[in-house]
């Protein structure tokens, strides 16, 4: 077994850390949606990494392996990555049946203690399958697709103690919450003041390479609030609706009136264009 450290997803942040860009890690629902973000990253010359949610594995349990397909096959390095995992028998299934290169090990909804236990425990079982582990710390709040809502629990900023103790329960990835929700903070993005830059500096500066930095949280984002957290230090973007918005515009437009075939194409046209512009404002294009 490689050591994790040579994994597809870590191989792909390190350059981007190294090279001070940032790399998408982009939702998808369905194999169109997959299909246009490979082609994305091909014609960019841009690394990717594709992510699944569990509902999704549960939902179309051959998506994982077109996806893993594209990482073998693809021009550019893929990775497969499942985010927000949050069931600890899914995620030892997972491991066991499925060519993922990383999970998000999410024990956010139980407090600090029993979190950092499971985190633990479960990054030292994705380990010993060549498998990386991302986690958050702190507590991000909304929800997303199939993923337990933090609800009435309070969103808690990242401090320099969670970043040491998750550093310590030996994570690969670390996605601090540093004012990022899951969910859409309206038509102009972040509010002034709602993402703290500061913070996340001060996280980048005293994580010193020892782990990478997943941003959580991208809907609604400008490109100038996205260039800023690279450059503080995010190099894995979580991307979702940021993406696939034009691709949900273009079905509510053309689904009643288009051919199937049609619809299916220029959808896909439609997101691998999208995709590539932010793949442009990462700085990841011409990387690969
Ligand atoms: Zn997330």
């Amino acid at each position: 077994m490689a050591p994790v450290r040579e994994n597809r997803t870590l191989r792909i942040l390190d350059a981007a850390a190294a090279g001070n860009y940032g790399v998408l890690a982009a939702i998808a629902y369905n194999i169109e949606q997959l299909t246009a973000l490979v082609r994305a990253a091909e014609s960019r010359r841009s690394p990717l990494i594709i992510q699944l949610f569990p509902s999704t594995l549960r939902q179309l349990p051959t998506l994982a392996f077109a996806a893993a397909q594209y990482v073998k096959t693809a021009a550019v390095p893929i990775s497969l990555h499942i985010d927000h995992a949050q069931d600890a028998s899914h995620i030892r299934e997972i491991m066991q049946t499925l060519p993922v290169d990383s999970i998000m090990v999410d024990m956010s909804h139980y407090d600090q203690t029993e979190n950092l236990e499971k985190t633990r425990k479960l990054a030292k079982e994705c380990h010993d399958c060549g498998i990386a582990v991302e986690a958050e710390s702190g507590r991000i709040n909304g929800g997303e697709d199939g993923i337990a809502d933090t609800g009435d629990l309070e969103a808690l900023f990242t401090t320099p103690e969670d970043v040491e103790d998750f550093i310590k329960v030996d994570i690969d990835i670390l996605a601090p919450s540093i004012g990022n929700i899951h969910g859409d903070y309206g038509l102009t993005g972040p509010a002034e003041g709602q993402l703290h830059y500061d913070r996340l500096e001060s996280i980048n500066k005293q994580i010193n390479n020892r782990v990478l930095i997943a941003l959580h949280g991208t809907n609604d984002f400008p490109e100038d609030v996205m260039k800023r957290c690279i450059r503080s230090g995010a190099t894995k973007l979580n991307v979702n609706k940021l993406l696939l918005e034009v691709w949900n515009e273009f079905y509510r437009k053309n689904a009643a009136a288009m051919p199937l075939v049609k619809l299916i194409d220029q959808g896909m046209d439609v997101l691998q264009k999208e995709t590539e512009r932010w793949m442009d404002v990462c700085g990841s294009s011409g990387k690969a």
